[in-house]
């Protein structure tokens, strides 16, 4: 069986899970009983993967170190509203290090961050670190070629062509909006925040060379310009973002990605879709 067909097998094996799931979660009176079956939704992310929290969210385990890509759990953000549960405080515990892309309210979320674990580290750029700040929790400033190192390898900004105020809509490439390039002892993994097609996505394939690649499929490079980023960047697996947690304004049950069917074939083999809370390993030989 192929790996999509696998990961496709597994989607349905999963969303079928979903609903039993919460079907036993409606049906069960007591809050406690509800929360557990949450909790069993979601559960303990498995070590050394990548597991997919709903939209821009994504749980990176490296040897029971925790990384976090921009979490909002909140029930209802700008324009956005959240159709599924959260993930229970006990499926974070392990995190340490949150990476803010940029502050917009689906990425940058301050009463979720404000619930982590204390002792995590947030990396930020400079305008999400000032309303992080406002709120009394101290946030790291990155700008584009900064590094973090982590006890499993290091943490790299690269620009994105993004909005990086609260509610900016110009794409610019100062800086105020960022991806990150996470360096692991099993493979490199790219997450690309919010970007457009630009050329700072050449860059990153040329000297970073990841080799599995989180883009913003939903959000900004749907279609073909999702084909092309991924060529640009090169890796071997595009996991797509952006789809799977909140309803939007215009589209209210964006369960996949827009323009799946084009992409699925602009990206063939190439493009793991995860639904929420499944994972997939960072070593390449543990998915076969
Ligand atoms: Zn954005």
């Amino acid at each position: 069986m192929s790996r999509r067909a696998i990961h496709r097998a597994l989607g349905i094996a999963f969303c079928l899970t979903i609903c039993m799931a919460l079907a036993l979660a409606v049906s069960l009176s007591a809050g406690s009983s509800c929360a557990a079956a949450i909790a069993e939704l979601f559960g303990r992310p498995p070590a050394n993967s990548i597991t997919f929290w709903g939209h821009a969210c994504f749980y990176i385990d490296i040897d029971g170190y925790g990384i976090v890509t921009d979490p909002a759990f909140g029930d209802r953000l700008f324009l956005r509203w959240r159709r599924v549960p959260a993930p229970p405080r006990s499926s974070y515990g392990r995190a340490r290090l949150i990476l803010i892309s940029h502050a917009h309210p689906d990425h940058l979320d301050l009463d979720t961050i404000a619930i982590f674990p204390g002792g995590v580290t947030i990396l930020c750029p400079e305008p999400a670190a000032g309303l992080i700040s406002e709120r009394g929790i101290d946030a790291k400033v990155m700008r584009p070629g900064d590094s973090f190192e982590y006890p499993g390898g290091k943490v790299v900004a690269v620009v994105a062509k993004h909005a990086g105020s609260r509610y900016g809509v110009r794409s610019l490439t100062d800086g105020s909006a960022l991806g990150f390039v996470i360096y692991t002892p099993y493979s490199t993994v790219y997450y690309s925040g919010d970007t457009n097609l630009f050329e700072g996505l050449d860059d990153v394939g040329r000297v970073h060379a990841p080799d599995i690649a989180i883009l913003n499929i939903s959000g900004h490079l749907h279609g073909k310009d999702a084909v092309e980023a991924a060529r640009r960047v090169g890796a071997g697996t595009i996991i797509p973002s952006h789809f799977g947690a909140y309803g939007h304004l215009f589209w209210p049950e964006q369960k996949l990605p827009r323009e799946y069917d084009e992409m699925l074939e602009g990206l063939g083999e190439t493009m793991v879709l995860l639904h929420l809370g499944e994972s997939l390993y960072l070593d390449p030989e543990s998915n076969d």
